[in-house]
């Protein structure tokens, strides 16, 4: 204990730490606050005086510091909901989020992160922790927490270098943290022809007429790539974003080139007719808020994004509500998507593809729709802790110590989360006989965000005949026209950290506080045996420290 007492107040010990490894012990110690007062008065552990008392409250500041715990915020009697984002930091979801509540009073606290920034463990009995390790203004920072809801706007799979984060998405799941879209959806979104395939069903239920999906041929591999009755076509490769491992293939001789190419990938392909389109249409559903999109390639690029192309909002027509809500009901149902038409020049649409919760969102109106979307989170959230028991602090356990190298245990709560609804129903056509097709038109966009997130009874579908509003245009750049997902890559990005650290001792020490940091909430009768555990778990921790 000496040894330890001797380590901690030396000087050089604290200095030589890592950047960003207990950085409460690098500073000069804050004024002491006055003991609470309020309800939320938690016991802190400050009967143990000499090197307990300073132990705990280098524990408490460290756990402060990886934002867990009481996850109080705004001062006693606030309490939070921790709410993890996934994006790149190009969009400021906080902001988005400044001043919503949730029920109860709760503020949301904003986590966002990219998939490569974190990781997680999540264990059968329902507990979990996410793990982030990022640069913020060039400092590491290092932080464990437990999101009490996540919401993802970053693709979980794409064929690019290192950009398979379904694990993260399976970890999710598995620890049963409610999202939007539902993480079912999102696991299911993983492989494009595989929800081409629940385009199909909704085809054949409703028919060419109504729901004019594109013809499209599947090749689990290259061994079936033989031939195609007419040309061109376009050859779609595996599962990749941003208009990558799109081919337009002219003849018999580029096809088989462009088959042998496919079986260097070992994927799946697709190929479709190539439509000589005019322009593309996007409808996009934000909850029952909807807004459709024309975009017409400038630059002449067959893929209108790709290159420079002009953006404008256009009238939302049942067709396209049937088709964005005809498409929303796939995967159990999806609270934001966005469908993807190619509108030929011989007049006829073409449905192509659906899009889920990493929409990007487009045009004069990406504030509104984020807005939109916080709007819709929130009501998610409410829905969803309103059937989670309120995590206590008080009722965790400090338990396995972290080894080296491996991830940490934090386990906050024993209280396991709310789970998604049950997900995967077949596809459910809705509102076929309801819809008018006849109804005057106009663009969606004059009621405030969230006042449309909620069901409306009556539709209030335009045709596309009239608009009420004229159409914004947007002339953009092929950086700025692209989606937000598009121009993030051409973001300078501050470097990325590893999807899954080695964590060094400083790491596993850290660690030990943020376990340990939670006996230090327990009730008052479980004072002592809190304590026992922390000098337990510090010793191991120190021991392995010291110990090479
Ligand atoms: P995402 O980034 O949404 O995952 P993507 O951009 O990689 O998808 P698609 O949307 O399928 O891939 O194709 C990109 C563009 O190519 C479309 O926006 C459209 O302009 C054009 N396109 C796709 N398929 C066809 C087709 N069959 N005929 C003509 N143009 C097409």
């Amino acid at each position: 204990m000496n040894f330890l007492r001797r380590r901690l107040s030396d000087s050089s010990f604290i200095a030589n730490l890592p950047n960003g490894y207990m950085t409460d012990l690098q500073r000069p110690e804050p004024p002491q606050p006055p003991p609470p007062t309020g309800p939320d008065r938690r016991p802190t552990g400050q009967t143990a005086g000499g090197f307990f008392s300073s132990i705990s409250n280098v524990v408490k500041q460290t756990a402060a510091s990886a934002g867990l715990g009481e996850q109080n915020v705004g001062g006693p009697g606030r309490r939070s909901r921790v709410l993890l984002i996934i994006d790149d930091p190009h969009t400021d979801w906080a902001k988005c989020f400044r001043g919503k509540k949730l029920q109860g009073d709760y503020d949301i606290r904003i986590e966002q992160a990219e998939f490569s920034e974190i990781n997680l463990v999540a264990h059968s009995d329902g507990t979990y922790a996410v793990d982030l390790q990022t640069f913020r203004n060039g400092a590491k920072v290092v932080r464990s927490f437990r999101p009490d809801f996540v919401f993802i706007r970053q693709h979980s799979f794409s064929m690019a270098e290192n950009e398979d984060f379904r694990n993260l998405i399976i970890g999710m799941q598995y620890a049963g943290i409610p999202s939007v879209n539902s993480l079912e959806s999102i696991y299911n979104f993983c492989d494009k022809p595989w929800v081409f395939a629940q385009l199909i069903a909704a085809y054949k239920t409703m028919g060419a007429e109504k729901f004019p999906l594109i013809d499209q041929t599947y090749y689990p591999n290259h061994k079936e790539m033989l031939a195609m009755p007419s040309f061109p076509v376009v050859v779609k490769i595996g599962h990749a974003h941003s208009g990558m491992g799109k081919v337009k293939i002219e003849n018999h001789y580029d096809f088989q080139d462009i088959a042998s190419v496919v079986a260097l990938t070992q994927t799946y392909a697709t190929t479709e007719p190539f439509v000589d389109s005019k322009y593309d249409i996007r409808i996009q559903k934000i909850g029952n808020n909807y807004k459709a999109y024309m975009r017409t390639s400038i630059s002449g690029n067959w893929k209108t994004n790709t290159g420079s192309a002009m953006l404008e909002q256009v009238a939302m027509s049942d067709r396209y509500k049937l088709w964005v809500d005809t498409c929303s009901e796939i995967f159990g149902g999806l609270d934001i998507c966005a469908v993807k038409v190619v509108h030929g020049k011989d007049g006829k649409d073409y449905i192509i593809e659906v899009m889920d919760c990493t929409m990007p969102v487009i045009g004069e109106h990406q504030a509104e729709d984020r807005q939109t979307i916080a709007d819709l989170v929130v009501i998610k959230m409410n829905q969803a802790l309103s059937k989670t028991p309120i995590p206590s602090p008080q009722r965790t356990t400090a338990t396995t110590q972290p080894q080296s190298g491996m991830m940490k245990e934090s386990e906050l709560s024993k209280i396991p989360a709310q789970r998604p609804p049950p997900q995967g129903g077949p596809v459910q056509p809705q509102g076929l006989q309801t819809q008018n097709q006849e109804r005057p038109s106009h663009v969606d966009t004059q009621r405030p965000p969230g006042q449309d997130l909620l069901p409306q009874n009556e539709p209030r579908m335009p045709s596309p005949t009239t608009v009420q509003k004229p159409p914004s245009i947007e002339r953009m750049s092929s950086a700025a026209r692209n989606t937000e997902s598009q121009s993030r890559h051409q973001m300078e990005q501050p470097p990325k950290a590893a999807p899954h650290p080695q964590l060094n001792k400083s790491q596993s020490l850290t660690n030990a506080f943020n376990f340990t940091q939670s006996s230090f909430f327990r009730s008052s009768s479980n004072e002592d045996e809190a304590k026992a555990d922390t000098i337990r778990n510090l010793r191991k921790s120190f021991a392995s420290l010291f110990s090479e």
